[in-house]
């Protein structure tokens, strides 16, 4: 099953210059969203985890399939202010201005090893503040794993070091 079908290119989304690669179709039918997971999952099989972090909001997505296909709980990465209890967080430059992530202070911790799952990796700075966030809650990271890759940004240089899948790359 070629899984490129199923992811669309908008352009100029959300702002022009950017081509958005649309996941909702390949969502939309079980065929591909289950092998989709199933590629993701797949390397994680005889890795020891504790837990499968995924970061929102698509990597809710995948996190929570991939989670339940390695036998491991769920644990959200959310944007400021959505979790209720004690957080961590963690803040990160963006083009313009900065962004937050949290985690809940209690959900990882010192000796456990954690998957990070997001749909896209573009330049890598979203998974490099959520590994950030892991860290200073003691966890490790065992592995990234992400849906797409978009090689041309070199967010794998931002993420030196890490183990890090993707199942299809442009
Ligand atoms: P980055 O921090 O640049 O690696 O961006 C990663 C986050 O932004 C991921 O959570 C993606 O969901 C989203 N993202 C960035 N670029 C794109 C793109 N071209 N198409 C779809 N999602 C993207």
């Amino acid at each position: 099953m070629d899984l490129n079908e199923y992811i669309r290119d908008i352009p100029d989304f959300p702002k022009p210059g950017i081509i958005f690669k649309d996941i909702t179709p390949l969502l939309g039918q079980p065929e591909a969203f289950k092998a989709s997971t199933d590629a993701m999952a797949a390397p994680y099989h005889d890795v020891e985890l504790d837990a499968v972090v995924g970061i929102e909001s698509r990597g809710f997505i995948f996190g929570a399939a991939i989670a339940q296909s390695v036998g491991c709980g769920f644990v959200p990465i959310r944007k400021p202010g959505k979790l209720p209890a004690d957080t961590i967080s963690v803040s990160y430059e963006l083009e313009y201005g900065e962004d937050t992530v949290e985690i809940h202070r209690d959900a990882v911790g010192e000796g456990d090893r954690v998957l990070l799952v997001d749909d896209v990796l573009a330049t890598g700075g979203t998974m490099a503040a959520a590994g950030e966030l892991i860290r200073k809650t003691g966890a490790s990271i065992a592995g990234l794993v992400f849906l797409v890759e978009l090689s041309f940004l070199d967010g794998r240089a931002r993420l030196d070091g890490e183990d890090i899948h993707s199942v299809l790359t442009y």
